[in-house]
């Protein structure tokens, strides 16, 4: 079960996360909140709480301790 906080704004979609996470728990989608933009989503469902997300993301986005 995914315990990250995700700071979608500092996300410049790069998908180095996506490609390395071992579950397919990451994706990149667009927001329904704000028209045309573009983020980081995590599938809780899938995520192990691996914290490779976390050690590959250049910007910092994916923080311990998210709900
Ligand atoms: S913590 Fe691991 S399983 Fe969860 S999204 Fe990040 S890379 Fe994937
Ligand atoms: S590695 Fe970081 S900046 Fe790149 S897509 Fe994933 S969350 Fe966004």
């Amino acid at each position: 079960m995914a315990n990250l906080a995700i700071r979608t704004d500092k996300c410049k979609q790069c998908e180095f996360c996506v490609l390395s996470c071992p579950k397919g728990a990451l994706s990149i989608t667009c927001g329904s909140d704000r028209k045309n933009y573009r983020y980081i989503y995590v599938d809780s469902e899938k995520c192990i709480d691996c914290g490779i997300c976390r050690t590959v993301c250049p910007d910092g986005v994916f923080e311990a301790g998210g709900s």
